[in-house]
């Protein structure tokens, strides 16, 4: 499915100046938000808000908004005195901890939520799976960071449908996804999710509970071994 932002972007990025299509203070956020997820901005850098005025041509505005949202988001801290700064990378101690977390509460939640899921709900994993948006896009950066989001919002949707709220807002507290794409850009990292996401979505079609945990898990694993190389 193709993305029409995503298409926006892309163009007014290779131009090297932000359009105003989808709202000058969304496509400032979205670019910024590309820079970090794809290491463009590495953790613990410097952000500038005059480099990033003359970057995209915007005014100041829109860029401190960008960066008030990012650092709701946890991808952004804001020092007194210092000013912006990329979120530090998160420790290899933090990286096991999320880990073991995620394995406990997913694949048990994914299987909870095999039971309540009809064909409305099936579409929606569907398509925040992000398996048919696989190939769209030119802007790799771009495409990184939307895996990312899309993977954010495939997991969250599987814990709204798993009935428990309070395991969801905790992991939504962890800012999962948006830390650990941000260990290492590489394509690896998305091909191969989108298979085991179409595993997880397979085992939801069929109904079968005990297929979806352990599709969870092994997605879960896989995710881990993949970025565990960024700590060596
Ligand atoms: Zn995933």
């Amino acid at each position: 499915m193709e993305n029409p932002d995503l298409t926006v972007e892309t163009e007014a990025r290779s131009s090297g100046r932000i359009q105003r299509a989808n709202g000058l203070a969304g496509d400032v956020y979205e670019a910024i938000f590309a820079q970090l997820m794809s290491l463009k901005i590495p953790p613990g850098a410097r952000i500038t808000v005059d480099n990033l005025v003359r970057e995209f041509d915007v005014s100041h505005t829109p860029i401190r908004e960008a960066l008030g949202r990012l650092e709701g988001e946890g991808l952004v801290v804001k020092t007194h005195l210092i000013g912006y700064s990329a979120a530090p990378q998160i420790t290899r101690r933090r990286f096991d901890e999320l880990y073991e977390l995620r394995l406990l509460l997913e694949p048990a939640a994914a299987a909870k939520a095999t039971a309540t899921l009809d064909e409305e709900r099936l579409a929606v994993l569907q398509e925040a799976a992000g398996v048919m948006a696989r190939r769209v896009g030119k802007d790799e950066r771009l495409r990184y960071s939307n895996f990312a989001r899309q993977d954010a919002i495939f997991h969250d949707k599987i814990m709204e449908f798993a009935q428990n709220e309070l395991i969801r807002e905790t992991l939504n507290h962890q800012h999962t996804h948006f830390h650990i794409f941000r260990l290492m850009y590489h394509s690896r990292v998305t091909e191969e999710a989108l298979d085991e996401h179409e595993a997880i979505l397979a085992a939801f079609a069929a109904g079968d509970a005990h297929a979806a945990e352990k599709a969870m898990q092994v997605h879960i694993e896989n995710s881990r071994d993949r970025l565990l190389p960024a700590f060596e």
